[in-house]
């Protein structure tokens, strides 16, 4: 068994690239085969959001603390908060973040490779809804 203390995460600045606003990542556990399970912790500040993407196997998230929405390309929107739990299929392109007046954590489980980033941010207009 390894035992990680919460100063043994090593929090760092999701990259602008994929993010908009203040997002961080806790990664708690990184496969060494990038087609396992690969557990993350993601801070997302108030109006921060990921880009658009899919997950080539799949996504469950898990919202640990605050709000916000996960929100499919086809227009359909949920509002998450603690407790919530969301699975993506395979492929389903949508994005997640925060509300504009709070934060959220959720953790982010994922397997079989890297997200799979559209190259498009999410508007103000379509993070309005
Ligand atoms: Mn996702």
């Amino acid at each position: 068994m390894e035992f990680l203390g919460a100063e043994d995460v090593i929090w760092e600045e999701a990259p602008e690239e994929y993010f908009t606003g203040a997002v961080r990542f806790g990664p708690l556990y990184s496969p060494q085969d990038p087609e396992d399970l690969n557990v993350l912790g993601v801070h997302f500040g108030p109006g921060a959001r990921t880009d658009w993407h899919s997950h080539p196997g799949g996504q469950v998230i898990y919202v640990a603390e605050g709000a916000g929405f996960v929100v499919k390309d086809d227009g359909t929107r949920a509002q998450i908060t603690a407790g919530d739990v969301v699975h993506a299929p395979p492929g389903e392109v949508h994005w997640h973040g925060a509300k504009a007046n709070t934060h959220m954590v959720h953790l982010s489980l994922t397997w079989r490779g890297a997200t799979q980033w559209q190259g498009r941010k999410v508007t103000d207009e379509e993070y309005t809804g």
